[in-house]
């Protein structure tokens, strides 16, 4: 087999001659099948919840800490002295401080020594205790508003995702006998029949038995979108029954369908650590005790030496408030969570927070071509038949492709008539990249390409028409070919041009198809590498030769739509799936699945996974940076204990506008665009 990648002229218009490379041993090593370069943990199977901030953020909260911010002015300012001002300030930090308090009494009583609440107490209390009482209650009223402003971008998150839930329905008329009861859909074993009536919605994937009616996807999609079903056709959960009451029977339970999925995947994107925040966290598990431990040596040491307890107490409690880095975890964590949660209210399913930050480097990127560049609804364009008619070719083919879910075959399948006869097809075999066979009254019918029928000795003709031909044979006897056609997405060229803008360097297009068709494709489209003619198993192969040569600290992503290309999205660092709503293969092999099928939502989701990358590492950096600068002019004496801890507190409510920012980045485009540019 030629193995040789072609490369197109880069950055040029279309129609553009393709420019042939030959790749030294390109290693295209057979694999049976292909494993995943990691294992992932599929967070679709978790029935965990996203354990985040234990306080949540209610009105009452901010009234408090609104108080607590007044009465702290009103003590500053009111001349008093004594026990009375103590008694000012010890208000304002109590109201803001009390739930830190008590939760500090249980850390210490449980022997947890870093805990968060029992450090921040700690440095609260000896701030009082040397007498900076006003740097006491601001440790506690900062405190309170990080935690507010990062459990109020959680409610959000919450709320963005809240939509779903509703396409999620509780409760499904089950259908057994000639009654019709409502029970609870969570708890419909796969097998149930159910019944939707117009205006309900699907509650867990299905087939159609009775009914006929259109589903209207648009709200589990993120855009418009409807279809028509009748009997036999898939009922996929989270779609809205349009006209007709439909009898349905549950091939999943609702906790597997497709709506619960696309759910989870922003509730538990969290539990796949980036490792960008694995990293953090390393870090911060020596930080943390080394900073504690210098604190305590700050207010011991130098106090003996010279008796000014008081300052060297102060300055410890400025470096036990720099210790805390809990919020810092927090935000990062948040920031994706946004990010994902953001997808899912576009009908895009992110399986972790790794997949965002791998997505984020990605600086290749490999195209299956039909059904992912292509429309995927193939056309007839001619049929050349020998020694038979037209219609008798057509039906031939027709009745052994009746079972294939290949486009091309529906096609045929559509033009041949053959699903209305009596004519069956038996011992059916569809191989991967090539075509079918079956047996039909007793005779061997051959319907693929011509490496299929290279295959099985057949000689057969080169079409004399540009498109996809499809040869077919009765046991060694050739009986003509069929040419199709199938067009390009209309939006194929601006997306490549967006992706190559947004950083994507190199774009390669792989395809089963013919190299005339995919070249023609690849050179209109501005491909950097085509590869045709490909096995799905050598499509693997192409992928771990293009991940084994791709440039360090990049990654490689894989965009698929899930028809024999299941093995290439496992494989690849990133698997994206397109159109995979009605795909369960896809959406379980892949690593962020966009359920409609719009290429389009490929670029916003590559945009959405760099601006969360970036809000991570910007986060990572300013709170970095304070809490060095902090730390040292803190320890030196030249940085008040209130102005430290606002300085903090400041940095943590960039980071929560960082993440909230991420949460709404689809709508406000134009002003969260990493890099905009004229196509
Ligand atoms: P692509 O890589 O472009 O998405 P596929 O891997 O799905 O293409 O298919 C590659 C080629 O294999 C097709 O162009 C066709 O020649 C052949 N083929 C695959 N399945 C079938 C089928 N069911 N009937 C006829 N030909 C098929
Ligand atoms: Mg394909």
């Amino acid at each position: 087999m030629a193995k040789h990648l072609a490369k197109t002229e880069k950055k040029k218009r279309p129609e553009k001659p393709v420019r042939e490379i030959r790749i030294p041993e390109i290693n295209l090593r057979k694999r049976a099948s292909a494993p995943p370069e990691t294992e992932r943990k599929d967070p679709f199977q978790s029935a965990m919840l996203n354990k985040t901030l234990d306080r949540r953020f209610t009105p009452s909260d901010l009234f408090l800490t609104l108080l607590a911010v007044i009465l702290l002015v009103a003590a500053y300012f009111l001349p008093t002295s004594g026990p009375v001002r103590l008694l000012s300030f010890m208000v304002p930090f109590l109201l803001a401080g009390w739930n830190y308090l008590y939760e500090a009494f249980q850390e210490a009583f449980m022997g947890i020594v870093l805990g968060r609440e029992l450090i921040v107490t700690a440095a609260g209390l000896m701030a009082l205790c040397a007498g900076a009482w006003f740097g006491a209650a601001a440790i506690m009223i900062c405190l309170k508003i990080a935690d507010l402003a990062l459990s109020y971008v959680e409610s959000q998150q919450n709320e963005r995702v809240s939509a779903l839930y509703a396409l999620r329905p509780e409760k499904a008329n089950l259908v057994s006998g000639d009654a019709v009861s409502a029970v609870s859909a969570s708890g419909l074993p796969v097998g149930s029949e159910i019944e939707v009536q117009a205006g309900e919605i699907v509650p867990a994937d299905g087939v159609v038995l009775e009914g006929t009616s259109v589903l209207d996807a648009s709200a589990l999609v993120g855009e418009s979108f409807s279809f028509p079903v009748a009997a036999g056709s898939a009922a996929v959960s989270g779609c809205t029954n349009i006209n007709a009451p439909l009898r349905i029977r549950l091939d999943k339970t609702q906790s597997d369908s497709v709506n619960s999925k696309l759910i989870r995947s922003a509730e538990n994107s969290w539990m796949h650590k980036s490792a960008h925040e694995r990293m953090l966290q390393r870090v911060l598990s020596y930080l943390t005790p080394a900073l504690v431990i210098l604190a305590i040596l700050l207010a011991v040491v130098p106090s003996i030496a010279t008796g000014q307890w008081q300052v060297y107490l102060v300055r410890a409690a400025i470096l036990l408030s720099v210790s805390q880095m809990y919020s810092v975890v927090q935000s990062v964590k948040l920031s994706y969570d946004c990010a994902a949660a953001c997808a899912a209210a576009a009908g895009v399913a992110v399986k972790g927070h790794d997949v965002l930050e791998a997505l984020s480097r990605a600086e290749t990127m490999v195209f299956d071509k039909t059904g992912t560049i292509t429309e995927g609804e193939y056309r007839i364009k001619e049929v050349f038949p020998r020694g038979v008619t037209e219609g008798q070719l057509l039906f031939l083919a027709g009745a052994a492709e009746l079972h294939s879910r290949h486009p091309i075959a529906q096609a045929i399948v559509a033009a041949g008539g053959a699903y209305a006869s009596d004519v069956k097809a038996v011992d059916i075999s569809e191989i991967p990249g090539r075509g079918v066979s079956a047996f039909i009254d007793g005779r061997c019918v051959y319907v693929g390409n011509a490496a299929m029928m290279a295959e099985h000795g057949i000689p057969c003709e080169a079409p004399s028409i540009p498109g996809t031909a499809i040869h077919v044979a009765v046991d060694s006897r050739y009986l003509g070919h069929i040419v199709l056609e199938d067009a390009l997405r209309d939006s194929a060229f601006d997306v490549i041009e967006e992706l190559r803008a947004e950083g994507v360097g190199t774009s390669v297009l792989l395809s089963g198809d013919v190299h005339s068709a995919a070249r023609r494709i690849a050179s209109s489209l501005n491909f950097d590498l085509v590869k045709a003619e490909l096995t799905p198993e050598e499509k693997c192969s192409s992928v771990e030769y293009l991940m084994s040569n791709r440039n360090v600290n990049t990654t490689l992503a894989f965009v698929g739509d899930g028809v024999c290309d299941a093995d290439a999205l496992r494989l690849a660092t990133v698997g994206i799936a397109l159109g995979c709503f009605d795909k369960p293969e896809a959406l379980e092999a892949a690593d962020a699945a966009i359920l409609n099928r719009e290429l389009r939502t490929l670029p916003k989701l590559y945009r959405l996974s760099k601006r969360s990358s970036r809000a991570v590492l910007e986060d990572t950096v300013v709170c970095g940076a304070v809490k060095l600068l902090v730390t040292i002019f803190g320890a030196a004496g030249l940085c008040p204990l209130s102005l430290a801890v606002v300085i903090q507190t400041a940095a943590i409510l960039f980071e929560a506008y960082n993440a909230r920012s991420l949460l709404y980045s689809d709508e406000r485009r134009s002003l969260f665009r990493v890099k905009e540019r004229k196509i």
